[in-house]
């Protein structure tokens, strides 16, 4: 479906962007991946990648807190594969604290890569689009980009400002075969998230498995975790021709936490 074309994902080497990675290539799209982690493993995945779909897939070390790696990342992309067709903000971290002791550096981090950065991706990779009449971008917001939780100001804050910059973003680029929407997943049991299962098993003395299902069943009517390959496909969807008309659109996947 998508061959031929491009994708960077943000934030691929673990969780929901690998999923997405994961899932585009499947439909013949190459890959940018992106993020931290340990070189070797980061390697297995791209050499995995390749071998899945028969497509090119390189990666980008850029940190999305500095803009000036961002922007160097894109033109890498750009040059390397002719040009970038979808572009998935998708990096992103968390700190959980109430907002009387919410760390200053950590809201500025939290800023930084969950909401300027996609700013900063955005204003590099559009232009390209333009040109060829054809993009998609596609952020990953939160359940957090439209309802609130206690503890987590930075990180809701943030996630409400990718949806309102979807928005702006969908009418600046409206008519020009170009779309941009946030997808808003609840709980996908990854890395981010089993920081959250941890602290929450050792303030009420459970297990990790006790925590996990307590953690899900709080909030998700559907007591069940979205997985990485859900919101892959959520993704594909959205760069079909299909979605051509969805755009500045925040699609929530969230075993109905919206619904309440
Ligand atoms: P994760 O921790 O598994 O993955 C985060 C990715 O971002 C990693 O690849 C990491 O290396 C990368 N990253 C972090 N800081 C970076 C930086 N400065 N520069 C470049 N890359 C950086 O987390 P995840 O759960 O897969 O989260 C991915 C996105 O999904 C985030 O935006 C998160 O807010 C969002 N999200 C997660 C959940 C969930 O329940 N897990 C729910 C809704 C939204």
């Amino acid at each position: 479906m998508l061959k031929g074309k491009t994708a960077l994902v943000t934030g691929s080497t673990s969780g929901i962007g690998l999923g997405i990675a994961q899932a585009l290539a499947a439909q013949g799209c190459n890959i940018v991946l992106n993020g931290f982690g340990d070189a070797a493993d980061i390697e297995a995945e791209r050499q995995a990648l390749e071998r899945l779909a028969g497509v090119s897939a390189t990666y980008s070390g850029a940190d999305m807190s500095k803009p000036a790696e961002i922007a160097a990342m894109i033109a890498e992309a750009q040059a390397h594969f002719g040009s970038l067709d979808i572009l998935v903000n998708n990096a992103g971290i968390q700190h959980v604290a109430p907002i009387e002791s919410f760390p200053p550096d950590a809201w500025d981090r939290i800023i930084n890569i969950n909401l300027t950065a996609v700013f900063h991706g955005i204003q590099a990779a559009l232009p390209g689009m333009r040109e060829k009449g054809w993009g998609r971008i596609i952020n990953t917001a939160s359940v957090h980009g439209l309802v609130a939780s206690v503890h987590k100001a930075a990180y809701v804050a943030a996630k409400h400002g990718v949806i309102g910059l979807t928005k702006v973003v969908a009418l600046e680029a409206a008519g020009q075969g170009i779309t941009c929407n946030a997808i808003c997943p609840a709980w996908v049991l990854t890395p981010l998230v089993a920081k959250q299962i941890e602290a929450r098993a050792q303030e009420r003395g459970m297990t990790f498995d006790e925590a996990k299902v307590n953690l899900v069943q709080e909030k998700q009517p559907s007591k069940d975790f979205v997985t990485t390959e859900q919101i892959g496909q959520l993704v594909c969807f959205l760069c079909s021709d299909a979605a051509t008309q969805i755009t500045g659109a925040a699609l929530n996947i969230d075993g109905g936490w919206l619904a309440q």
